[in-house]
């Protein structure tokens, strides 16, 4: 079903043109990396013209499965022939089965709400916890990041991301993560949510402290607010549990997923607890939330998690790669953070040169987080073997620039 991993590449005229398209034509809101890519398979992805790359930015952390994992693309190729697209306003039967699974996969975290990416799982979850609450603010942490929507971007820390779109959405606070007595400053009896991620992804792969994740369960049930976790980049296995909130044996009121849950295909979620008030017709929707296509991607994507191990291997491989980071002796590594398959190398330098000799030169795809952290988030099927490739690539790269 899937064609051959090796494309043929395409001729220089055609990708030429291709990137004239993009250059001419894409709004301008992303800034373009030197790669055209066509194919993805697993680990590995292609370009145009037939280069194979070790992919650790797996479509900035979607691709928990791999890259058109078989059982994916069967899933999508079934449903698509039956029903592509059904109103939550009616029941569907694979829409049925996935709220089932997400709706058990965490206990006391029963309902779910259904989106289309993180953004808009982050909006929903903001909003049904002013609905819940009946108050209006949302206080999440410095370096954080939520999404592009207003709402969600209200909750987003970079002033860069924020600035050009202001008034945002009132009733936004933040207080610097890991710091639990200037959260304990802004949680009052006006606080609808804390928001926040348990790994930070975009702010640089910075990982909470129990004490600090606990003091914010502990403040939000004694202030009568409600405690939101980001699991959006974190989360599908992606740090060697389901979730990394459950490294800390956290209770969260919501959580937020998207990215890894459809396999490629767009879909965001919010599990959603007790202490949610119960939900009327009317409040929220989507046209396209919970959508069939999705649905059954997302489906496929639990089944491959639990058959293949992933989680499992996640935690032992990212273990491995973390300790073998840590000990390269390069005085130009700062320090090396992650949690399973999440993993950010700060440096002391801008890191996009690295970034672009570990593709050019070593055939590795990695992605910034920041100025001077390179993340990495590759599948989470990575074997020892790539994550020796990835080590040997790291030193070598970093030695070829002098320290200076
Ligand atoms: N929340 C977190 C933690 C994220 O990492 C992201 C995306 O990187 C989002 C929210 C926004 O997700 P999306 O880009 O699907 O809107």
């Amino acid at each position: 079903m899937n064609p051959s991993p090796q494309p043929q590449p395409l001729d220089p005229e055609t990708l030429a043109q291709l990137r004239a398209w993009e250059d001419e034509h894409d709004s301008g809101v992303y800034a373009k990396r030197d790669i055209l890519l066509v194919q993805g398979r697993g680990t590995r992805v292609w370009d145009a013209e037939g280069r194979e790359y070790l992919d650790c930015v797996g479509g900035h952390g979607v691709t928990v499965v791999g890259h058109s994992h078989p059982r994916v693309v069967a899933a999508l190729h079934e449903q698509a022939q039956r029903l592509m697209t059904c109103p939550g306003s009616f029941y569907n039967d694979t829409r049925a089965r996935l709220l089932a699974r997400l709706g058990t996969l965490v206990p006391g975290l029963r309902r779910v709400f259904l989106a289309n990416s993180g953004t808009e799982a982050v909006e929903a979850a903001i909003k049904f916890a002013r609905y819940s609450t009946g108050r209006p603010n949302i206080v999440a942490a410095m370096r954080g990041f939520h999404g592009r929507t207003l709402g969600a971007l209200s909750a987003t820390w970079k002033k860069e991301y924020r600035a050009p779109f202001e008034p945002l959405v009132p009733g936004f606070m933040h207080a610097p993560f890991n710091n639990l007595a200037r959260f304990e400053a802004l949680v009052d009896d006006r606080t609808a949510a804390i928001l926040v991620e348990v790994v930070q992804g975009e702010g640089g792969i910075h990982v909470a402290t129990p004490e600090f994740l606990h003091g914010l369960q502990r403040l939000a049930r004694e202030r009568g607010a409600l405690l939101i976790v980001d699991e959006i980049q974190s989360g599908m296995g992606r740090t060697g549990r389901w979730f990394a909130f459950q490294h800390f044996d956290l209770e969260p009121d919501m959580v937020t997923l998207a990215k890894g849950l459809g396999g490629g295909v767009p879909i965001g979620a919010v599990l959603i607890g007790e202490r949610v008030k119960p939900l009327h017709p009317g409040l929220h929707g989507s046209t396209f939330g919970g959508n069939p296509i999705a649905a059954a991607a997302a489906l496929a994507v639990l089944d491959i998690l639990e058959d293949e191990g992933l989680i499992e291997n996640a935690a032992r491989v990212g273990a491995y790669l973390l300790e073998g980071l840590r000990a390269i002796p390069s005085p130009l590594i700062r320090e090396v953070r992650g949690l399973g398959l999440m993993i950010g190398i700060e440096l002391r330098r801008k890191g996009a040169p690295f970034l672009k000799r570990l593709a050019h030169e070593e055939g590795i795809l990695a992605l910034p987080a920041g100025m001077n952290v390179l993340r990495l988030l590759p599948a989470l099927s990575l074997s020892q073997d790539e994550a020796d490739r990835i080590l040997a690539a790291m030193a070598r790269v970093l030695a070829a620039v002098p320290a200076s």
